[in-house]
């Protein structure tokens, strides 16, 4: 018999209720079950260097198979800080000062659990990727959003200092972005830097994508300008630096103070980041700057390829100048919408199970980098860290959308 339903219990999960499942996973079977190409979830579908899967088999082979340190091992949290004085400008001390943790997922997650009170707010710039909601809510805190300024998603300064109050405890920011491609320039991440040291509170700054940019823009740590190096916890991580998002590493950096926290939460949460993938990871820190600049003129190729298609096909869309995501409006296009309109159903979701169901190509329902379901409902996102292959049919598909018009 089964006793699973019978528990009297009243209440269970009241602090997940409001959670939506993650609409870009979904989308992605829906894809697999429709057997579309998928161009929602962020991930690649190429391989690593292969000298990142010699390190990782061999360190399985001499025995990295145990815990390491929780904070991640000596020589990785080594390679991590030099990394970051060369190319962040951030100097870090990599005894006290860096977390090796699950990705940079478990960095999100651990920091504002560490560094919140409950009923502490936290400002989200919108659109945001998906996984900072669910993080504020499960640790009690309050977001409050805080939107991009259309068409390019920049920041409006003064949107953002009416946000802060003296609740704020963080903000929560990520450049180059996902969704949008954009890069913060200097005189954005300065405009937050100033209200961060004018309410006190400490700037998060998801940093994943640092190394993907295109069109000569630069990348800018928040934590290296003036005054930001004790309030700013910075995140990166391996997963798409060197397309092994499945490897589950990241790091958080921040004063030794901050630090403390954050390590006392990754502990009890995950232990320790996979031993063989640390490895791994400081033979990526150590790959030669040759490899960023293949690896940009790579995906300068790729988001070509995308942006060609989707002109064609009538999207419109601020160019992304860094990361690997587009994304585009598609209230040009000629679709099938009687059909796919649904109750339960945001205008872009429709679009998307069309997308997939009728063209053959998974995207992301544009709502979901929003707050509720009435914003970004004209969007869609397109991923490009695909082969180019997997590209070209994409673009094949799509052509049957310039053929509706
Ligand atoms: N931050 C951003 C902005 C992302 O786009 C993603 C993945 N799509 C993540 C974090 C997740 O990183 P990880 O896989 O290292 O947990």
């Amino acid at each position: 018999m089964n006793t699973r339903n019978q528990l009297d219990i009243p209440q269970i999960g009241t602090r997940t209720a409001a959670f939506r499942e993650s609409v870009i996973r979904e989308m992605t079977r829906l894809g697999d079950k429709m057997g579309a190409v998928n161009l929602s979830q962020g991930l690649p579908d190429f391989d690593p260097p292969d000298e990142l899967i010699a390190t990782a088999v061999e360190a399985m082979r001499n025995g990295e198979n145990q815990y390491t340190f929780p904070f991640g091992m000596a020589e990785f949290r080594e390679a991590i800080a030099a990394k970051s004085l060369h190319y962040n400008r951030i100097n870090a001390d990599p005894a006290t000062e860096i977390t090796v943790t699950c990705g940079v997922s478990e960095a999100l997650v651990s920091t504002v659990f560490a560094l919140t009170e409950s009923g502490d707010e936290v400002v989200i710039l919108e659109p945001w990727y998906e996984n900072y909601l669910p993080a504020c809510e499960m640790a009690g805190v309050r977001p409050r959003f805080v939107p991009l300024r259309e068409p390019d998603y920049t920041v409006d300064p003064d949107i953002v200092r009416a946000a802060f109050n003296d609740r704020t405890r963080l903000i929560i920011v990520n450049t180059p972005h996902n969704p949008t491609g954009h890069v913060f320039s200097r005189e954005e991440l300065e405009n937050i830097a100033a209200l961060c040291q004018e309410f006190n509170v400490i700037a998060v700054t998801d940093e994943i994508y640092q190394h993907i940019l295109y069109d000569g823009y630069k990348h800018i740590s928040i934590g290296s300008l003036p005054g930001m190096a004790d309030r700013t916890i910075t995140i990166s991580g391996l997963g798409k630096t060197y397309a092994v998002t499945g490897w589950r590493v990241g790091w958080a950096i921040g004063a030794e103070m901050l630090t403390a926290a954050i390590r006392k939460v990754h502990d009890y949460m995950t232990v320790c980041a996979p031993a063989p993938f640390q490895v791994a990871g400081i033979t990526a820190l150590n790959l030669p700057d040759s490899f960023y600049g293949s690896m940009r003129e790579t995906y300068d190729r790729r988001r070509g390829m995308l942006l060609t298609t989707l002109r064609k096909a009538g999207f419109t869309f601020p160019t992304p100048v860094g990361a690997y995501y587009v994304m585009a409006d598609f209230s040009a296009i000629t679709w099938d919408e009687d059909r796919y309109t649904q109750p339960d159903w945001t205008r872009d979701r429709a679009f998307a199970e069309y997308m997939a169901r009728e063209i053959g190509v998974a995207v992301v329902p544009g709502s979901s980098f929003y707050e509720g379901t009435s914003k970004g409902t004209s969007k869609v996102r397109f991923n490009f860290a695909k082969r180019e292959a997997t590209l070209e049919e994409a673009g094949w598909r799509m052509e049957r959308l310039v053929n509706c018009r």
